[in-house]
């Protein structure tokens, strides 16, 4: 028996660092969080807990496979798909590809291909090292990976310069906590014992969130809030603030730039007002101002969803304002966290070798295709997400996909789903199960799990850099990221020594570890040999310039902004033609648009608490844990009750972008004119389509993101033939 440590490499700001138990036949029996990582703080998610499930699921990829011919894509049900494939070896399927992709670029450009992949991995090497090397040399387009945090991401450093947040470690000193958006027990659960630690100190925990998630339903007071008025709740709350004179004016006068402005923006936004459009009372409002600003430490522990709307660019930016007019930097325990990865200074151009697509073909940067707007990519050769330029606009003939599944995940699914069967579109997808995805594939790859390779990664939601040992040999088959695109480079013909690497050149390039002059001084002499000795983890060296203990990321500037101070206005921002200070515009899609008259409902496309993202749903123990939500629309029963519905029944979801069967289900946990739904896979859920049926394809205010949670539908009871539950899963 020996154990390893590895790192949980799911799209989580926990990063746990996970011991892996091994048995002397190389198989691994247990897992259990790291006790010494004082994040991870000896347990993990009830996700990841049962890992084993997946590692040596049945249905596991565990060889190369190639669509066998005359199959459609896509057309046999769960359960059979392994029948529209038959096994290939390796080599077969890398010399496919390989010609295939030569052939391709040969013919139409080598932009014609799209890689396309996100955080099905979240560790260096796994989430963009050879492989962003191996398209860079190909000279394919690249991805704007947009999907998720990337609005968010925009947001804070506009304000700030960079991605940092109040250290989680320091959450126990906190007197009042409020969580916006953020679902701390339901995905962000090593966060939970430090909020509880200051709860019994005498903290409040207030939570803002249209839906009463898990953690709303923990909390001292939840706030429901209507979708996507974030911001104005935001300016309101400072309206308060500067109007009661509860800021601080020293941190302001001598940290912050455009005061004057905001004064004047938030000037349009009285309670009342905030009241009408948020749908929170006059008086929570006045209520919560004065107790946030009032209260010290007081921090924010903000989450993404906020920017998954039109308006989600200005609301981040509203929101992430708040701890700088109040001075709650100042104080250990107090700020704002949204994201801590801008901590963690990685040698990216090292790992990923931008350079190289100036000896691509092309000679040049190749274009660069937001991956919100896939379906339109895919589908419609004059859509500018192909380029700006009308006369140049390359249509995808080949896709690689890989640590994503966009079938599922991608916004208006039936663009997207329309674009994958394309006829001719050659299709490569690495994956450890059938997802949706994969049944749409070509050549399928088998991918390993975080268990079967090395990696070094960071986190988005602590300060520890960690190393992940590969804990077993590959099942089957499966092959790591590294492995893939370094052997494709060889098909290739990319004689660059970079295609040469191993695992641990990336970590060590990723460290800088072999250039310790110019290593960051927050990694400052941390290598995969320290890491290794200190047990897989060690914390940035932030004592360096200020202790571990009174770590406090912006409690005085000069900040890496271009005024050098927190920017509440954002002369960078105007000159790209955005509001240079955040204000509430109405999405187009909410119940402040017109387009409410014919659906007038507002969708919240949830994620799934059990399950990350779209990965987990095909396992039967996850299923189990998030049966009460499978195939579930929540209503409130104003909502119901109009439209002649009871809770159980079976009701059709719509709008223009399609109808989703689902089985209603009214126990509180929306307000009037909000119903939602959680993610899951297409094949798994009643009407063969997930919630990204409904989403659109509209992107929001800053950075290109999608707007998942600015979607307008309308609910009717389906015909009394479609009511036999056993036809929802
Ligand atoms: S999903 Fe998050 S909480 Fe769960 S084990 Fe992974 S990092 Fe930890």
């Amino acid at each position: 028996m020996r154990t390893v440590h590895a790192v949980c490499s799911h799209d989580c700001p926990d990063s746990c660092g996970v011991l892996v138990t091994i048995d002397d036949s190389g198989r691994a029996t247990k897992l259990r969080g790291d006790p010494s990582h004082p994040v991870t703080r000896g347990f993990l998610c009830g996700k990841v807990a049962k890992y084993l499930d997946r590692v040596y699921s049945p249905d596991r990829l565990l060889y190369p496979m190639r669509r066998r011919a005359g199959v459609p894509k896509a057309s046999l049900p769960h359960g059979r798909e392994a029948e529209s494939f038959e096994r290939i070896s390796w080599d077969e399927a890398l010399d496919t590809i390989a010609a295939r992709l030569a052939a391709i670029a040969r013919e139409h450009g080598p932009e014609s291909i799209l890689p396309y992949s996100y955080a099905g991995t979240i560790g260096q090497l796994g989430y963009g090292s050879m492989d962003r090397r191996f398209f860079h040399r190909l000279g394919a387009s690249q991805l704007d990976r947009t999907i998720c945090s990337e609005t968010g991401g925009q947001a804070l450093i506009s304000v700030y310069g960079r991605k940092l947040g109040t250290d989680p470690e320091a959450f126990p000193h906190a007197k009042f906590i409020l969580a916006w958006a953020a679902n701390i027990h339901g995905n962000n659960i090593h966060l939970w014992p430090f909020v509880e630690e200051a709860r019994r100190n005498g903290a409040k925990l207030i939570v803002i969130d249209p839906y009463a998630t898990r953690t709303a339903r923990a909390a001292d007071w939840h706030i429901p809030i209507n979708p996507g008025t974030d911001s104005a709740l935001a300016l309101g709350l400072m309206h308060i603030i500067v109007r009661d004179r509860l800021f601080d004016q020293d941190y302001v006068s001598r940290w912050t730039c455009g005061f004057d402005q905001l004064r004047e923006r938030i000037a349009e936004y009285p309670t009342s007002r905030v009241s009408s459009l948020t749908g929170i009372a006059v008086a929570d409002i006045e209520r919560l101002a004065r107790d946030y600003a009032t209260t010290t430490p007081a921090v924010i522990r903000l989450n993404y969803g906020v920017q998954r709307c039109d308006n989600g660019g200005a609301a981040t930016r509203a929101i992430a304002m708040l701890p700088a007019l109040t001075g709650a930097w100042k104080h250990y325990g107090g700020g704002l966290q949204l994201s801590t990865s801008g901590a963690f200074k990685w040698d990216s151009d090292a790992l990923q070798r931008p350079d190289l697509m100036l000896s691509s073909p092309l000679g040049r940067e190749a274009r660069v295709v937001n991956m919100s707007l896939l379906g339109e990519a895919l589908t419609d050769p004059d859509s500018p997400a192909l380029g700006s330029d009308p006369a140049n606009r390359t249509p995808v003939h080949a896709l690689f996909v890989y640590n994503s599944n966009p079938a599922a995940v991608a916004p208006d699914q039936s663009s997207v789903l329309r674009g994958l069967a394309r006829p001719g579109l050659f299709t490569v997808v690495h994956e450890q199960f059938f997802t949706d995805t994969a049944d749409y594939a070509d050549i399928l790859l088998p991918a390993t799990t975080f268990f079967e390779h090395k990696d070094v990664q960071g986190a988005y939601g602590h300060y520890y850099v960690q190393l992940s040992e590969q804990a077993i040999d590959p099942l089957g088959e499966a092959r790591s990221n590294v492995w893939l695109f370094s052997e494709l480079a060889k098909r290739m013909g990319f004689t660059e020594p970079c295609f040469r690497d191993t695992p641990d050149d990336l970590i060590a390039q990723a460290l800088r570890a072999d250039d310790p002059e110019h290593q960051h001084p927050w990694l400052a002499g941390i290598t995969a040999e320290t890491l290794h000795a200190a047990g897989g983890s060690q914390r940035l060296r932030f004592e360096e310039e200020q202790d571990h203990q009174t770590f406090l990321p912006f409690a005085e500037g000069p900040f890496p902004t271009p005024s050098g101070r927190i920017e509440f206005y954002s002369a960078n921002l105007a000159a790209q033609g955005i509001d240079p200070l955040p204000a509430f515009v109405p999405a187009s899609e909410s119940r402040h648009a017109a387009a409410r008259n014919r659906y007038p409902l507002e969708f919240l496309a949830r994620k799934a608490d059990n399950y990350m993202n779209s990965t987990f749903p095909n396992l039967p123990g996850h299923r189990t844990m998030e049966s009460a939500h499978s195939g579930v629309l929540e209503m409130h029963a104003d909502d119901a009750s109009l439209r002649g519905i009871a809770d159980g029944d079976t009701v059709d979801v719509f709008n223009d972008r399609g109808s989703l069967a689902l089985r209603a289900h009214i126990d509180g946990g929306v307000r009037p004119g909000v119903v939602a739904a959680r993610l899951d896979w297409n094949k798994l859920s009643p009407s063969g389509h997930n919630i990204n049926l409904l989403t659109s394809q509209r992107l929001n205010d800053l950075g290109g993101g999608p707007v998942f949670y600015s979607v307008l539908v309308d609910v009717r009871k389906a015909p009394a033939s479609h009511q036999n539950p056993s036809d929802l899963r």
